[in-house]
């Protein structure tokens, strides 16, 4: 006879909770890590060195200087470019809020261009009638890794006189018409966070157009200071400690040879992605999926728009019963002009509807190097159920 335990059934094994991303370190990276570790020179020093000249190889020869966030980079850039108090600075409204709190934190004013509803990032159409005599730059944000329409940016910016800081955070390994994004134009920032497509645990890179501004953006990395010879120092501005430390340069130097290999993974995926979506199952709910480029794009993300006027369940739900299902999801990002600090600089409901729309309605997917294309299968299966289980009549 089977014992009662036996003849209970068997719970189904769990699948392993699926997060919206994960870095992908390898052993040889972690082994790296150590030896810089153990060598008695832990902070800012050949690591970052080597770092810093990979990455300008990577980028076709052009000035670039690591730091120790992405978000640091863009301020720096701002700085260099001497924006301050009385300025105004042309960004998107649908970003991680560092994009504009940087603005903010020269003392100049972030002036919101509603998005485009089909790319999400910064409508080029209505860039034009935002400029007003007090424009000093334009800092356009790639966001997902989909770049801005570079011809058109550089075209608008060159006729009004405008500086341009690429917030090109989530697009290492993106390129336009062939060349890599940070290859080409005027300040461009990279973020090494770990949920980036390269990265350094946290950390930034900033790429410059000559030594003269190289030279500013060590100076407002650290402190301002000026070294010559053996004991000579020198401050003339201020700067902050914005620094990168050996042990993340050297994780960054185990990251960069597995780009390409990380780039066609999640360009698989991505397809994937898309294939799901368009079985009639998934096909029939209206979730807006993102433009399809397999030119350009690195895939940082995967976000789709929830159809919030088909669904009588929000996009909270959504997330909880994904969870529920074992699969993480994210928000990238809500509208910025509507978080308590911006509001009460007087933006309001109404201001961006097409960022306002977006913004309460993306979702991220998972997408990262170590996932399976099975896994795309099953979050789509279980986002379909989800949203066709509360579908309104
Ligand atoms: C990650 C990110 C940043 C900031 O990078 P940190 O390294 O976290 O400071 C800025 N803008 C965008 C769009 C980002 O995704």
């Amino acid at each position: 006879m089977p014992s009662p335990a036996a003849a209970k059934p068997q719970p189904k094994p769990a699948e392993p909770f699926l997060p919206f991303t994960r870095p992908s370190i390898d052993d040889e990276t972690i082994a790296g890590v150590a030896e810089v570790l153990r060598s008695g020179w832990i902070t800012s020093g050949p690591q970052v060195k080597a770092f810093e000249a990979k990455l300008s190889d990577f980028f076709g020869g052009r000035p670039v200087r690591a730091f120790n966030s992405g978000t640091c980079t863009m301020e720096i850039a701002l700085r260099i470019a001497g924006v301050g108090p009385g300025d105004e600075v042309i960004t998107t409204p649908l970003t991680w809020v560092a994009s504009s709190n940087v603005v903010l934190e020269t003392g100049a004013r972030p002036v919101f261009v509603d998005i485009d509803r089909a790319t999400r990032t910064i409508d080029l159409d209505r860039v034009g009638a935002a400029v007003t005599p007090r424009t000093r730059a334009i800092l356009p944000v790639d966001l997902a890794g989909l770049p801005v329409d570079r011809d058109r940016l550089y075209a608008i910016a060159r006729g009004r006189g405008l500086r341009v800081v690429e917030d090109a955070a989530q697009s290492f390994g993106s390129t336009w018409k062939g060349r890599r994004i940070g290859a080409f134009g005027d300040f461009v920032s990279f973020s090494f966070h770990a949920n980036k497509n390269i990265t350094t645990c946290e950390g930034g890179c900033l790429v410059v157009n000559d030594e003269r501004e190289a030279r500013l953006a060590e100076q407002y990395r650290l402190q301002g200071v000026v070294r010559t010879g053996y004991d000579g120092m020198e401050v003339e501005r201020v700067g902050g400690k914005f620094n990168m430390t050996d042990v993340a340069a050297r994780i960054g130097l185990g990251q960069l040879p597995h780009l390409g290999e990380f780039l066609a993974k999640r360009r698989d995926l991505a397809r994937a992605y898309f294939e799901e979506f368009d079985r009639p199952e998934a096909r029939s709910l209206g979730i807006g999926l993102p433009p399809a480029d397999f030119t350009d794009s690195n895939w940082h993300m995967f976000q789709v728009v929830l159809p919030e006027e088909r669904v009588a369940i929000r996009r909270s739900g959504v997330m909880e019963q994904m969870h529920s299902a074992g699969i993480g999801t994210g928000v990238h990002y809500p509208a910025i002009h509507l978080f308590a600090l911006y509001r009460r600089m007087g933006w309001k409901e109404g201001d961006f509807p097409n960022a306002e729309y977006v913004g309460r309605n993306i979702l991220t997917l998972p997408l990262f190097p170590a996932m399976a294309r099975d896994d795309v299968s099953r979050v789509v299966r279980a986002l379909a159920s989800i949203l066709r289980k509360h579908r309104k009549p």
